[in-house]
Parts: structure tokens; C-alpha cells; sequence
């Protein structure tokens, strides 16, 4: 057995692995992988192949093992954090590019596709005329990147290339509210500013930036000759789903003369429904903002977006400098066939070189939807939310913690005249109860101190009755639990 590829062989192999699955997408039970562990767990092989089994003995077990025990993600139950099971169109487009195209660079219809999709997304997500985009890996990368150029603009002002030189142990802050993705605090530490650069901007009640306790914060670093490198609001935070006010803090930012980052990793989409569009009103402002396709656009894990007013100041950031395996095998003259070009060097405005197309895989969820068929996506994501939320209004057992303002709903079970900390334990052992033994997986969190029960509606495959099915649930499971 050679492995040699053979031409025709995608054809058999993908008919095979679609066919499973179609059949792991058509089963509503989605049993869970870790009770069968002790079954499949022995067929995946144990020591090193001294030979191998071949294609079609490798691509079967693909099929019959190992595609039955992934994650129930892509179940229309599945409402945990900011995941879920990507959609058809753009599953395959990402399997074409693997193989057609396996790298981003090059003048080809895929190098294209990852310009005009970016183009696409900005203006779907209503950003800025203008504003350049570059893909990476998801939201932590994203956050990186545009604070990468937040960190190279905020100290080309004082006079340093912070790209080449470093920090020189200057003191700098970034200011996010405590909603604020971890990601954002991550992204300090790796970009040399330290963790504890971030200054924590208190929420108010509806758990948005306190723009008040922003411009004090501000107001003190300068006194104290701090060097401000950004100020981050959020655009659907991940706990709840809040968008901050973002013209408040746009206004503030640009008055102090702070770049201002718009987290929209999840939330950015949200500007589509007609009913919470005025939330984003100050976008516009951005110096930079995030994206993840991958989260309420149904891409596949692996596709984030960060868009900057100035693509050239992420190239002064993130420039790996020239090099002769790269610079010396293209042509200096007019490209004549596509590897004369690497084309948009993408591999300088990131962390990133090799990567792989990841536009035609945006490009083909907007190709097949529209605007419209994604505006109706996140508006019936967004009701999906309220209809917990009028649920958690009306029973009487059911208590809601924050009002959906995007598709994430937190509630709880909550029987009169019970509270604290034994509410909070009967709610842990809910959750724990329906990933056991029903199809309905939401993840939790804590709003103002209190355990929440937060489902967050982003998965295509959902439906209103699955939704009521989850709530009557919460309640049966609750009352067995609290009558126990
Ligand atoms: C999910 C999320 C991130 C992180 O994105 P990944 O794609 O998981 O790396 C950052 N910010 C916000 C607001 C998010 O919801």
C-alpha cells in the first residue's frame, strides 16, 4: 500500500462521511460519547501502525467510530457557551479549499474570495466604510491582532516602534468593562503589556460599561502619565449578551485620544435585527473591531475577522520582515500566473502564515443567505431568547436574571420563597440533570452574584418547539429536585 492519492477517491471517500453525517445530524436522540467510550475507544488503534490499514479501512472507521462520538454541538439542543454545530454550505466549502486551495495566498478565485468576503462581513455587520480586514483563527486571535495595532498606534504617538524596540517598560493601560472577554486580558500578556495593564471598567445593573467610571479611569492614568493603548467595549458580551454603549465610549475614547475596540465576536451580527440596531449606533467610530463567523454566522470553528480603519499599521505591527524563501520566489513585474503574486499579504497583518482560505467559506454563507436570509437567522435567534425569557416571566417557578437583549437568555428555577446559595446549588444540579438525560444543553453563568441556567441561541438547527421543550424541562427537573 503506497497511500498515493488516487484521482476519484474524494468522490467515495466524502459520499462515505457524508452519508454519516447526515445520519449523526438525523438522529434527535445524539447519544453522548463518553458512556460508549469504553467501545469505541479500542477500535481508534493504540500503538503506532507499523503498516497501514489503507484509504478505505481508514476512511470506514472514520465513519462508523469516530464520527458517532464527537460533540453534540451540532444537536439543535445544544446551546452552551458561544458554540455551535456549524451549517452545510459552509462545511463543504472548507473541505474544497482544503484541497484546492491550501493555502490563502496566490492570485487564485480563493486569495479573492478572502478580500471580497471581508469586504462582505464589514458591511454586513454595518462597520465603517473602509475599515480593511484579516482573518485568523477566531476571537482570541482577532482580539490579538486589533490590539496589536491598538499597542504599534498608540506608541508610534510617543515616539516608538513598540514592534521593534518593545515596551521599554513603559506604563500603559487598556480599559474593558468586567464583562469584557478574558481573551482581551490574554491578548495583554502576550502583546508584553501585562495582564495587569487592563483597568477593570465596573457595569451597571443591565451589566454595561459604566461610562463614568471609563473617563475617571482615564482621567487618572493621565494624571499619573500612564500611556492609554485602548479602551475595548463589547458588542454582545459573552455572559449576557449585552452590547455596551458603544457612542458613549467611542465619544470618550476619541476625545482622549484612545484607540477604541468594538469586541463583536459573537454580537456583531446583532445590528441585523431591526429591534436592537440602535444598540450598535457608534460603531462607526471604531478604530477596530472583531468578528467570529464562527460563532453566529455557522461557520466552522477556525474563522475570525478583525477589521482596522489602518491595514498598514497591523502590517508595522505584525510584519515578520522580508524574507528570501518568500520575498525572492515571486515575480517583481506584472503577475502573469497566480504564483507570481503571493497577492494580499495577509501573512503580515497577523500571526499567522500559513493559513487556510478562510473567505470562500464567509463568502459562501453570504452567497447562499443574503443579508436577508441572515437577518432573519439572527432575528429568529433573538426571539428564541425572548421566548425564554416571557417563559421565565410567567411561571411561576421560573425567575429571569437579565432581560435578552441578543439571543442569550439567563434564568432560573426559583420556587417561591426559596434563596441564596440553595437556589444556586439547585440550578448547578438542573444543568447537571439535563446534560444527563435530556437532548438540551445549555451552559451556566452568574449574573450579579446569582446562578443562571444561560441558553445562547446561535445554532441554525434550532427550533421554537425544542425551545419549549428545554423550558418545560427546567421545570419538571426543578420540581423533582426541590420536591426530593
Ligand atoms: C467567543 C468570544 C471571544 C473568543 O473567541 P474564540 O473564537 O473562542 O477564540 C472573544 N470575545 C467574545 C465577546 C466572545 O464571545
Amino acid at each position: 500500500m503506497t497511500g498515493t492519492p488516487e484521482t476519484g477517491d474524494f468522490r467515495r471517500h466524502l459520499a462515505r462521511v457524508g452519508a454519516a453525517l447526515d445520519a449523526l445530524l438525523a438522529d434527535p436522540g445524539r447519544p453522548d460519547a463518553l458512556p460508549s467510550r469504553a467501545a469505541w475507544e479500542p477500535l481508534l488503534g493504540d500503538a503506532l501502525p507499523e503498516h497501514g490499514d489503507g484509504a478505505d479501512a481508514t476512511v470506514e472507521a472514520l465513519a462508523e467510530t469516530v464520527v458517532p462520538n464527537g460533540t453534540r454541538m451540532s444537536h439543535p439542543g445544544f446551546w452552551g457557551w458561544i458554540t455551535c454545530g456549524p451549517t452545510t454550505v459552509p462545511v463543504v466549502a472548507a473541505t474544497a479549499a482544503m484541497v484546492a486551495s491550501s493555502q490563502r495566498y496566490s492570485l487564485t478565485a480563493f486569495n479573492h474570495l478572502e478580500e471580497l468576503s471581508l469586504r462582505w462581513l464589514a458591511e454586513l455587520c454595518g462597520l465603517p466604510a473602509g475599515m480593511r480586514g484579516v482573518y485568523s483563527s477566531g476571537g482570541s486571535t482577532a482580539n490579538l491582532v486589533a490590539l496589536g495595532a491598538a499597542r504599534q498606534w498608540a506608541f508610534e504617538r510617543v515616539g516608538v516602534d513598540v514592534a521593534a524596540e518593545g515596551t521599554g517598560g513603559r506604563a500603559v493601560a487598556v480599559y474593558a468593562s468586567e464583562e469584557a472577554h478574558h481573551t482581551v486580558h490574554r491578548s495583554l500578556g502576550v502583546l508584553g503589556l501585562g495582564r495587569s495593564a487592563l483597568r477593570v471598567v465596573a457595569a451597571d445593573d443591565r451589566q454595561r460599561m459604566r461610562v463614568g467610571d471609563l473617563e475617571r479611569l482615564l482621567r487618572e492614568d493621565r494624571a499619573a502619565g500612564v500611556l492609554p493603548v485602548a479602551v475595548v467595549a463589547s458588542a454582545g458580551t459573552t455572559n449576557t449578551g449585552v452590547v455596551d454603549p458603544l457612542r458613549d465610549i467611542g465619544r470618550l475614547a476619541r476625545s482622549a485620544g484612545v484607540w477604541f475596540h468594538v469586541d463583536g465576536a459573537y454580537g456583531l451580527p446583532g445590528v441585523l435585527d431591526p429591534r436592537v440596531a440602535h444598540l450598535y449606533d457608534g460603531l462607526e467610530l471604531a478604530d477596530s473591531a472583531i468578528v467570529d463567523p464562527h460563532k453566529w454566522l455557522g461557520a466552522p470553528v477556525g474563522v475570525g475577522a478583525t477589521f482596522v480603519r489602518d491595514a498598514d499599521l497591523l502590517t508595522r505591527a505584525f510584519t515578520q520582515e522580508p524574507a528570501a524563501y518568500l520575498e525572492d520566489s515571486f515575480d517583481e513585474g506584472p503577475p502573469v500566473v497566480s504564483l507570481d503574486s503571493i497577492g494580499i499579504t495577509y501573512g503580515d497583518m497577523g500571526v499567522e502564515l500559513s493559513s487556510p482560505a478562510r473567505g470562500v467559506v464567509v463568502w459562501s454563507i453570504l452567497r447562499e443567505l443574503g443579508r436577508e436570509g441572515l437577518r432573519a437567522r439572527v432575528v429568529a435567534d433573538n426571539d428564541l431568547a425572548r421566548r425564554v425569557a416571557r417563559a421565565a416571566t410567567t411561571h411561576p417557578r421560573l425567575e429571569l436574571l437579565a432581560e435578552p437583549v441578543l439571543s442569550v437568555c439567563c434564568f432560573r428555577y426559583a420556587p417561591a420563597g426559596a434563596g441564596g446559595a440553595d437556589v444556586d446549588r439547585l440550578n448547578e444540579d438542573i444543568v447537571r440533570a439535563l446534560l444527563r438525560e435530556t437532548p438540551w444543553m445549555p451552559s451556566s453563568t452568574r449574573v450579579q452574584g446569582r446562578f443562571a441556567i444561560r441558553p445562547c441561541f446561535i445554532n441554525a438547527r434550532t427550533r421554537p418547539e425544542h425551545v419549549d421543550a428545554f423550558v418545560d424541562a427546567v421545570v419538571g427537573i426543578g420540581d423533582r429536585l426541590a420536591g426530593g
